[in-house]
């Protein structure tokens, strides 16, 4: 079957679809087509964004120092304590040790670091050339484990080695070297949850939320978490997995090795955030836990359904175009936008997989794109022709929307607004609104002008 998308590679076009027009089945899940330049990052950089948020580790980058420079303090991952995860360390790699190996480098480099900085743990990100010149990371690992008592542990991250979310899968790895090293018996009506980086201090948003349902939270993975609680993870009784693409692999582990179960949840925009909540009152089937949720769900909705009537009567009738890594944050913002009369009219994500998609088509209107693994051409593409009013993206999606005059929101890991639980759909709604209202687009009708005149 021939796809008409004109101007889109070959290898690309069933990875586009358009709602109520194609009828295939959308591509996912596959390495990037060469030619396209993916708004994916590496795998080193999967691994990177993960562990990153564990504030008391020492993050050392095996690599040049291009690698460090790329990741560092790549999230706006708050902590509640110790900084040191906002320091990236790296040996930096160059021609030396690249023709006579790189481990004297990394060994005097952990025994220096830990010495200094007396992390809780370690975690050597192993890079594109240190897997190119075989470096043994595990080993030097084990002999610095040996000689300083604390986890010093090897993240098989080789940029090369996949997709973004194959670093995630080894980040995932990294993870479970820890937990079940802390000692105890499991906790009642406790949880994990996996997923949350702690951007602007979101981690803090949901802890409320659980604490107020007499839920105990043992680790956050990884926002705002401690080497400690990691260690403990594998006492807590439910796993709650925020972001899919990046933890629902380490979910699956836990719940393979601990026998810990997991739900999914999305704490963005009003329905999902209360699904989540209940859906874990559910699980511990305690009556006090399911009522103080449903209070506490009232309340919040009744605070801030005011403001949301005035947001969505100024944004009734905007449409939006969204890309994300995750799929659950593009089902939650599709929901999220309707809430306030915005129309999704392009949705992708980076790491999406057929059953995300599936979901994503459901919830999205006829005539919406879907795409995965987008690049900036194809994006900026349908940026026009769906003359989008607003951008939801990250760093990369950014300046897209700036060339192309739409307003733009960031809902990626350098945000520093809140935008999870029921206060972050208010930040949401009014960082969305002041864009798509600012008198500053009428100076840039350019756009709309070129399109119609095309
Ligand atoms: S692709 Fe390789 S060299 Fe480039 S940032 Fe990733 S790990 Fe480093």
């Amino acid at each position: 079957m021939s796809i008409d998308k004109p101007g889109i590679l070959s290898d690309r076009k069933k990875q586009i679809f358009e709602k109520g027009v194609d009828s295939f089945e959308l591509k996912c899940e596959k390495v990037s087509t060469a030619g396209s330049v993916s708004q994916r990052a590496c795998a080193f950089c999967g691994s990177r964004v993960v562990l990153y948020p564990i504030v008391d580790a020492l993050h050392l980058v095996h690599g040049a120092i291009g690698c460090a420079a790329y990741t560092w303090d790549i999230r706006g991952s708050l902590s509640s304590g110790p900084q040191l995860h906002r320091t990236s360390f790296c040996t930096d790699l160059r021609e030396k040790e690249v023709i006579y190996g790189g481990e004297t480098k990394l060994r005097e480099a952990l025994y220096i670091l830990i010495q200094e900085h007396k992390p809780s743990a370690a975690f050597v990100y192993i890079t594109c050339i240190a897997g190119i010149i075989g470096d043994d990371v595990t080993a030097v690992c084990k002999e610095v484990q040996k000689n300083t008592d604390i986890p010093v542990i090897p993240v098989q991250s080789e940029g090369f080695k996949g997709t973004k979310k194959d670093g995630y899968k080894a980040a995932c790895e990294s993870l479970m070297r820890l937990i079940g090293l802390g000692e105890g018996p499991s906790i009642p009506l406790s949880i994990n949850i996996l997923g949350d980086f702690n951007i602007a201090g979101e981690i803090w948003v949901i802890k409320k939320y659980f604490e107020q349902m007499g839920v105990t939270i043992v680790a956050t993975l990884t926002g705002d978490s401690r080497v400690d609680q990691i260690k403990n993870a594998h006492r807590a009784q439910l796993n709650v997995v925020q972001c899919a693409g990046s933890m629902k692999y380490l979910g699956k582990m836990m719940q393979d090795k601990f026998n810990i179960p997991f739900v999914n949840a999305s704490f963005f925009g009003i329905e999902d955030t209360a699904k989540s909540l209940y859906d874990v009152a559910d699980f511990f089937n305690d009556n006090a836990i399911k009522n103080r949720t449903k209070s506490l769900i009232s309340t919040e909705i009744a605070l801030i359904r005011p403001l949301l009537g005035e947001i969505k009567a100024k944004c009734n009738g905007k449409n939006a175009a969204l890309y994300v890594g995750g799929a659950f944050k593009a089902i939650s913002l599709v929901k999220a936008l309707r809430h306030i009369g915005i129309k999704t009219v392009l949705a992708g994500t980076q790491t999406g997989n057929a059953q995300d998609y599936e979901v994503l088509k459901n919830v999205c209107d006829n005539g919406t794109v879907i795409v995965d693994d987008s690049n900036p051409v194809e994006l900026s593409r349908y940026l026009i022709e769906k003359d989008v009013n607003l951008f939801i993206g990250g760093v990369k999606e950014r300046p897209l929307a700036y060339k192309l005059g739409i307003g733009f929101c960031d809902h990626n890991h350098e945000r520093k607004i809140c935008l999870a639980g029921f206060e972050g759909m208010v930040n949401f709604a009014k960082e969305v609104c002041a864009s798509l209202t600012s008198p500053v687009w009428k100076f840039v009708n350019w756009r709309k002008k070129t399109h119609h005149e095309a």
